[in-house]
């Protein structure tokens, strides 16, 4: 599956390299979980197998080479809550963004049809969830603003429900007044980014319903398995 530049496989990976850092988007391939979450569920409270769980943030930490555990996170919320961090945190604290500038760093946000959106600067990155609800709050133009001092940002937004596959009813077609019967998110995303000063911003085109590898899935999404299912992560560290 061919994706746009500055996107390119690593593996099961998606990556993006932009000037200062570097966005990682998983896929749901290369871990160890079974059944609903295989295999590389990085949800924590989903149902998955703890261990399983464990084992594969110690795979994503590899693959972003950052030391394991050096990974920064926010209990999600569909808010509009930017957080600085610069050191690793579990996550405890209601958040839908991490904003670093510490090297060696990865910000971690965990998605399932919400877009990530990485947020990279020459001085900081920032990694943000963004569905709906937190686009209508304005997470993205949070995420921007915890990078005001850290230079010229650039976005990559990640997998997500894309507009071939989210339909939603009328009453957020009138809310982001959009015709037809699907939601495309990614526009909007795109449009908040540019409206916050954003001058590049880039799109993987990959849709979390419908995109398949191999006559399977190559996402988790919450949609399509009815709830059941696990999450993948946006990553972002500076470079
Ligand atoms: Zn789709």
């Amino acid at each position: 599956m061919s994706v746009p530049a500055p996107f390119a496989w690593a593996g099961e990976h998606l990556i993006a390299d932009l000037p200062g850092g570097r966005a990682l988007f998983t896929t749901r391939r290369g871990g160890v979980s079974e059944g609903a979450f295989a295999s590389l569920n990085l949800g924590r409270g989903v149902g998955d197998d703890p261990g399983a769980v464990g084992a594969n943030y110690g795979m994503l930490a590899a693959a972003a080479g950052v030391p394991e555990g050096a990974i920064a996170q926010a209990r999600q919320v569909h808010g509009a809550r930017v957080v600085r961090r610069d050191a690793a945190d579990p996550g405890a604290e209601e958040a839908d963004g991490v904003a670093t500038t510490a090297p060696g760093l990865a910000a971690v946000v965990l998605t399932a049809d919400c877009l990530p959106v990485a947020l990279v600067a020459p001085g900081g990155v920032a990694m943000v969830h963004a569905g709906w609800r937190g686009l209508a709050a304005g997470v993205l133009e949070a995420g921007v603003a915890a990078l005001a001092d850290a230079g010229p940002v650039r976005a990559a937004i990640g997998p997500g429900a894309g507009p071939c596959c989210y339909e939603v009813g009328p009453e957020l077609r009138e809310r982001f007044g959009t015709e037809g019967t699907t939601l495309d998110l990614k526009a909007i995303a795109r449009e908040r980014l540019a409206a916050a000063g954003v001058a590049e911003v880039h799109d993987a085109g990959l849709c979390t319903l419908c995109a398949q590898r191999g006559g399977a899935p190559l996402f988790f999404s919450h949609r399509r398995d009815h709830g059941r299912t696990g999450r993948q992560a946006g990553v972002a560290w500076r470079s």
